[in-house]
C-alpha cells in the first residue's frame, strides 16, 4: 500500500505544482485584488452618500438659526434707531454685539461644513476613478489568468487522469484521508519516519504505532496529522 501511495503521491506533486503557479500568478492576484476593491464599492458608496446628508443636514440647520439671528439683530439695529433712553440704547448695543458674535461661530461652522462637503465630493470622484480603473484591472487580468489557467488545462486532466488510474490501487479509507489531509492544504502527506519519529515533525511515536509501522502499516502521526511509513 505504502508503494501505491507514494507513486500517487509523486504524480499528485505535479498537480499541486500547477494548482501553486496558478495560485501564485501575478494574473489571479490582481484580478482578486480588482474584485475585492468591487465587492467594497457599494458600502463605500453608501458611508460617503450617509456623510454627504449628515452634513448637508447639518448646514440646514446652521443657515436656518443664522438667519433667525439675522433677523433679530436687524429688529434690535431698528430698536436701536428709535431708542432715546441711554441705558436702554447701551443695553440694545451689549445684545446686538452678542447676536453679531453669535453669527460669526455659525459663519466660521459654516465654511467648516463646506470644506467638509468638498472632501466629500472629492472621495466621490475617487472613488468613482478608483472604480473604473479596477474594472479595467479586472476585466484585463481576469482574461490573461483565464489564458494561463486554459494553457495549463491539457497537462492537469493528464495528470488527473493518471491520479484516477493509481488511485484504484490504494486501500479506499486510506485514499480518502489522503484527500482530505490535501484538501486542508497539507503536502507532502505521506512523510518517511525518522527511526522512531514523525519524519515531519519529529514527535516521538508510540511503540504501538513503531510495531504498525514495522509491518508495513500507514499511520497518523498524533501531532501533525501527517501519515507516515516505514521503508522496508
Ligand atoms: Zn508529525
Amino acid at each position: 500500500m505504502v508503494k501505491e501511495l507514494l507513486a500517487y503521491q509523486e504524480e499528485d506533486a505535479l498537480l499541486r505544482a500547477i494548482e501553486q503557479d496558478l495560485q501564485g500568478s501575478e494574473e489571479r492576484k490582481k484580478t482578486a485584488q480588482a474584485r475585492k476593491f468591487l465587492e467594497g464599492v457599494d458600502e463605500n458608496l453608501a458611508s460617503l452618500d450617509k456623510k454627504a446628508k449628515d452634513l448637508s443636514g447639518l448646514y440646514e440647520s446652521i443657515s436656518v438659526k443664522h438667519k433667525e439671528l439675522g433677523e433679530t439683530l436687524k429688529e434690535i439695529a431698528g430698536a436701536i434707531e428709535g431708542c432715546e433712553d441711554e441705558n436702554a440704547a447701551s443695553y440694545l448695543h451689549k445684545k446686538a454685539d452678542e447676536l453679531l458674535g453669535k453669527l460669526n461661530a455659525l459663519q466660521s461652522q459654516a465654511s467648516a461644513l463646506t470644506e467638509d462637503m468638498n472632501a466629500v465630493l472629492r472621495s466621490y470622484q475617487k472613488l468613482k476613478a478608483n472604480t473604473k480603473a479596477a474594472q479595467a484591472q479586472y476585466k484585463e487580468f481576469k482574461a490573461k489568468y483565464d489564458e494561463l489557467k486554459n494553457g495549463k488545462e491539457d497537462e492537469r486532466k493528464a495528470i488527473e487522469a493518471k491520479l484516477a488510474s493509481l488511485e484504484k490501487s490504494v486501500d479506499g479509507a486510506l485514499m480518502e484521508k489522503y484527500k482530505s489531509k490535501r484538501k486542508d492544504k497539507m503536502f507532502p502527506i505521506l512523510f518517511e519516519v525518522k527511526g522512531n519519529m514523525c519524519g515531519k515533525c519529529l514527535m516521538e511515536i508510540s511503540m504501538a504505532d513503531v510495531n504498525k509501522l514495522k509491518s508495513g502499516e500507514i499511520i497518523e502521526c498524533d501531532n501533525c496529522r501527517c501519515l507516515m511509513y516505514k521503508k522496508d
